[in-house]
């Protein structure tokens, strides 16, 4: 099984708590916790092979801008979802960005 840390990529210094159907993991390195289902599936192919991933939480803020104000993590498959996992290894350590972005107000010149 392929587990890495969601937030800083450790995949040797793991513990887990096995708590019903969910793992909860811990990252030595970070101390980050996240929860990992036990049954995951791919709900498309039903196949096993997912990761983890931190998808962003993003908001607008002022104006234009938007700001990532936090991660959840999501299974992608790797079946299902190469590009989006192409594009999180990528980007790393930075979270992959969610396909719908809130709406950036019009940008008008002043
Ligand atoms: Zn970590
Ligand atoms: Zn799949």
């Amino acid at each position: 099984m392929d587990i890495s840390c969601p937030r800083c990529g450790e995949r040797e210094d793991l513990s887990g708590r096995r708590d019903g159907d969910v793992i909860h993991l811990t990252c030595g390195a970070c101390e980050h916790t996240w929860p990992r289902d036990l049954a995951a599936k791919c709900p498309v192919c039903g196949g096993a092979d997912l990761q983890t991933v931190p998808l962003a939480i993003v908001e607008k803020s002022r104006g234009t801008q938007l700001s990532i104000v936090g991660t959840r993590p999501i299974d992608l498959c790797s079946q299902c979802d190469g590009d989006k996992l192409a594009k999180y290894h990528r980007n790393r350590p930075n979270p992959l960005m969610p396909d719908e972005l809130p709406t950036v107000g019009k940008i008008t010149d002043a």
